[in-house]
């Protein structure tokens, strides 16, 4: 069982000094989420710091409070009494953090995945939520009282995990908290231009090549391609900017679960799917040790080589498609 949001707050308000801890690839909600929990921490009169182990990618820096999380190394000599996990499904998601943790599991973890192990000692995880940055709301806006930039970095992570108010868990939540956001200051616009309008002409040269490794079967309802490290080398690439191609292989009409393999470093594959409609991806993603959401999911995979994870992953959806497929 999951604890609720009240028993989190009320964990919170008896912290001193807390560490607030986010997974590995960040995204906006994960990003959001961890500035947003240490502003409000702040305001509440407590020392806090935010920690992610991976490089945040650049474009977010733009959006304010961003530029306070710090990295595994910075934090090393960081005192607190509390540790807060956020946006992360198991303990493997916070990679290197797990370093500060010297060992204990975190005191409190706030998440919104359906793949969620519960290894806190009190755990929120509602799938219903759209992001967790909506939960970091219900425990802000019950303490302290909101100015724009705490708004606008709190509206980031409700607007990245909702793909900008259009996937299917975008319920009326997230509009009236997105309202209550704007109507504090948020900017969506800055988000929206910080996130989805930055997009280089390495990467676009990388989309290309992209488009060129795509394949569809199961009567084009599956489509995947491949970004392999030499792809990304070639077009002065990394990983980090990967983010939203796999977006771009939804989007083709009739798809229903698309797949991108990503090759970094060598031997080394992140697999990323989406679903538009009634697929389970995280289903999938689960038998390749990852996890996620219904129409969101992911996995990594070391050691491996890149053609023969595509063989085993395409076999396993092709699987999962041909029964979901008939659930429909
Ligand atoms: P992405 O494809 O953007 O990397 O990840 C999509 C979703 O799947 C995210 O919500 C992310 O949290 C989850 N996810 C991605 N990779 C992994 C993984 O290796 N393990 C688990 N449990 N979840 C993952
Ligand atoms: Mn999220």
């Amino acid at each position: 069982m999951f604890n609720s949001l009240a028993e989190v707050l009320a964990r919170l308000q008896r912290a001193e000094r807390v560490l607030v801890i986010g997974h590995i690839k960040p995204d906006g909600d994960d990003i959001s989420s961890v500035a947003s929990l240490v502003l409000i921490l702040r305001k509440m009169g407590k020392i806090a710091e935010g920690c992610i182990a991976d490089d945040i990618p650049w474009f977010y820096k733009e959006i304010p409070g961003v530029s306070l999380i710090k990295s595994v190394s910075e934090l090393r000599n960081y005192r607190y009494d509390t540790a807060v996990t956020v946006d992360a499904s198991e303990l493997a998601r916070i990679g290197d953090a797990v370093k500060l943790l010297s060992g204990a599991k975190p005191d409190v973890t706030i998440d919104h995945h359906k793949t969620n192990t519960r290894f806190g000692e009190i755990n929120f995880c509602d799938s219903d939520y759209a992001a967790a940055a909506l939960a970091i709301y219900e425990i802000g806006r019950e303490t302290v009282d909101y100015d724009p930039d705490l708004a606008e970095v709190n509206l980031l992570g409700i607007a990245t995990d909702t793909g900008f108010f259009k996937y299917g868990n975008t319920d009326a939540k997230v509009f009236t908290y997105a309202a209550e956001l704007v109507k504090q200051g948020a900017d969506i616009q800055r988000i929206a231009s910080a996130v989805l309008e930055h997009t280089t002409l390495n990467e676009i040269k990388l989309v290309v090549e992209m488009f060129n490794t795509l394949s569809l079967a199961m009567d084009g309802k599956l489509a995947w391609a491949h970004v392999s490290t030499e792809m990304l080398t070639r077009n002065n690439c990394t990983e980090q900017d990967t983010e939203g191609l796999v977006g771009q292989i939804r989007s083709i009409h009739g798809v229903e679960v698309a797949i991108l393999f990503i090759e970094w470093p060598h031997n080394h594959v992140h697999i990323s799917f989406r679903s538009k409609s009634y697929a389970d991806v995280s289903e999938i993603a689960l038998k390749f040790g990852g996890g996620g959401h219904a129409r969101a999911a992911g996995c990594s995979c070391k050691d491996v080589e890149l053609p023969t994870m595509i063989d085993k992953v395409i076999a396993a959806a092709k699987e999962y498609l041909a029964v979901a497929h008939l659930e429909e």
